[in-house]
C-alpha cells in the first residue's frame, strides 16, 4: 500500500515538472493534460469511434509511463557558433531542436547520443549540412532491449568513408562498455528516410535481440519493433487471450512485420501462417521463428489483401485470422477474403482507430461482430492510441 502511494507521489511529481522543449519539440500533443487526463481522453476517443460495435473495456495504462522509447532517434547539427548538437526534428520542419533528455526516451540511449555528440571535436567528425549536402554524420539511431539490456548505436552518415573510425569505436565504448553493438548506415540520399540501405558493422553482431513474452526476437537496424516493450507485452498477451488458441488451430498472423505475433502464438496452434509485404521484416521472421525453434509456422513476402484474395480462390481456411496493418488500415478486399476464409475470431491490433473504424464496419458487413475491445496506452504523452479487438463470426 506505501509502495503504491509512494510510486503515485512519484508520478504526481513528475507530471508537474514541465517539459523544457515543450514550444520548441511538438512531439508529445498530451503535455499540458496529466496523465490521469491523458488516458480518460483516449478512452473518449475510442468510445466516439468504435462504441457502436460494442463495450470499450478501461484503457490498460502504463505503470510508470516516462522513458517507455526502447528507440531514440537524433538528428545530427551545428548551432549558430558551429557547434555539434543532437536534438530532434521541431514537428513537421527540418528545424533542430537540441534535446538533452526527453521524458518519454530512454535514459540510457540520451546519454550515449550526449557522449557521442561530446566527441565529435575531437574527432573531427564533420556534420552533414542538409543543404550543401558536405559533412559525414547526419543521425544517430540507438536501440535498447529492454529485456536483454543490449544496446545497438548506429551512427548515419553521407558516406561509407568514415575517417578514423576504429579510435571513434574504441572511445566510446570505453565510456559506454554497456554497447553490445555498433553500425554504420550509409544514406546518401537527400530524403527525409533517417536510413539508408547500405550497412557496415562497427563492432559486435549488428542486431540486438530482446524477449517479449517468453521468446527471443532479433531487432536489426531496420527491422519495424514496437517502440514501448512493457505495453507490447501487454498488447500481445491480449491478442492471444482474444485468440483462445487450444492447439487446434490454423491461425494467419497478417501484416506480421519480424514475426512476433505468430512466433508467440505458434506453440499453442497446430499452424501459423505469417504475410507481411517487407522483404527484410520478412527475412527477419524466419530467422527469429528458427531461433525459437518455431517449426510450425511458415512466412511469405507479399500484400496481405492479395495473399487472402489467393486462399480465398483455393478454397483454403483457418481459424484464427492474427491483423496488425499499419496506421492506414486494412482494405475491403482483405476483409471480403477473410469471408471466405471465414475464421471463428479475428483479432485486429490496430494503431489508427479512425481507420479501425472504418474496417470494422466492413467486418459487420461480412458477418462479423465486435466481442471484446481494450485501448492499450503504448505512447503516453502523445496523442497516438493502440486497440486490440476480437471479431466473433456471426453464427447464422
Ligand atoms: N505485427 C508486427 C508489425 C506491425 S506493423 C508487430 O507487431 O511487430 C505493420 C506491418 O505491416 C509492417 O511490418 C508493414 O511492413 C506491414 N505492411 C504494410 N502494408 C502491408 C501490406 N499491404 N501487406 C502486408 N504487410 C503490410
Amino acid at each position: 500500500m506505501a509502495e503504491k502511494k509512494r510510486e503515485q507521489e512519484k508520478i504526481k511529481k513528475q507530471e508537474q515538472k514541465d517539459c523544457p522543449y515543450r514550444k520548441k519539440c511538438g512531439g508529445c500533443e498530451y503535455l499540458y493534460l496529466t496523465y490521469d487526463g491523458q488516458c480518460a481522453r483516449k478512452q473518449k476517443q475510442v468510445k466516439d469511434l468504435i462504441g457502436k460495435y460494442g463495450k470499450i473495456e478501461p484503457i490498460q495504462r502504463m505503470k510508470d509511463p516516462y522513458y517507455y522509447r526502447n528507440k531514440v532517434h537524433a538528428v545530427v547539427d551545428r548551432d549558430r557558433k558551429g557547434n555539434p548538437i543532437t536534438g530532434v526534428y521541431r514537428k513537421g520542419t527540418h528545424v533542430v531542436v537540441p534535446v538533452k533528455n526527453c521524458r518519454i526516451e530512454n535514459q540510457k540511449a540520451d546519454e550515449i547520443i550526449k557522449t557521442i555528440q561530446g566527441m565529435l571535436k575531437s574527432f573531427k567528425i564533420k556534420i552533414y549540412d542538409e543543404d550543401t549536402q558536405y559533412g559525414l554524420l547526419r543521425h544517430i539511431v540507438v536501440r535498447y532491449g529492454t529485456k536483454t539490456g543490449q544496446i545497438m548505436v548506429v551512427l548515419v552518415t553521407a558516406s561509407p568513408v568514415f575517417p578514423s573510425k576504429n579510435n571513434f569505436v574504441k572511445a566510446l565504448r570505453a565510456v559506454h562498455p554497456e554497447i553490445t553493438t555498433i553500425v554504420q548506415n550509409i544514406n546518401p540520399r537527400g530524403t527525409s528516410m533517417v536510413l539508408g540501405t547500405r550497412e557496415q558493422i562497427l563492432f559486435g553482431k549488428g542486431y540486438i535481440e530482446d524477449v517479449l513474452c517468453g521468446k527471443t526476437f532479433r531487432i536489426s537496424a531496420r527491422s519495424f519493433y514496437q517502440v514501448n516493450s512493457v505495453q507490447t507485452e501487454k498488447l500481445y498477451c491480449l491478442a492471444l487471450e482474444f485468440a483462445g488458441l487450444t492447439g487446434k488451430e490454423v491461425v494467419l498472423d497478417a501484416y506480421c512485420g519480424i514475426g512476433t505475433i505468430g512466433i508467440i502464438a505458434a506453440s499453442k496452434a497446430k499452424k501459423v501462417i505469417g504475410v507481411e509485404l517487407n522483404a527484410d521484416a520478412v527475412k527477419d521472421a524466419i530467422e527469429n521463428a528458427k531461433c525459437n525453434q518455431e517449426k510450425n509456422i511458415v512466412f511469405y513476402q507479399g500484400d496481405a489483401g492479395e495473399f487472402m484474395m489467393n486462399m480465398a480462390a483455393d478454397g483454403e481456411k483457418a481459424d484464427v485470422v492474427f491483423m496488425d496493418p499499419p496506421r492506414s488500415g486494412s482494405t475491403e478486399k482483405f476483409i471480403k477474403a477473410v469471408k471466405e476464409i471465414a475464421p471463428k475470431r479475428v483479432v485486429y491490433i490496430s494503431c489508427n482507430p479512425e481507420t479501425l473504424g472504418r474496417d470494422l464496419e466492413w467486418f459487420v458487413q461480412n458477418g462479423y461482430q465486435m466481442e471484446r475491445a481494450i485501448p492499450v496506452d503504448m505512447f503516453p504523452w502523445t496523442e497516438a492510441i493502440e486497440c486490440v479487438v476480437l471479431m466473433s463470426q456471426v453464427k447464422n
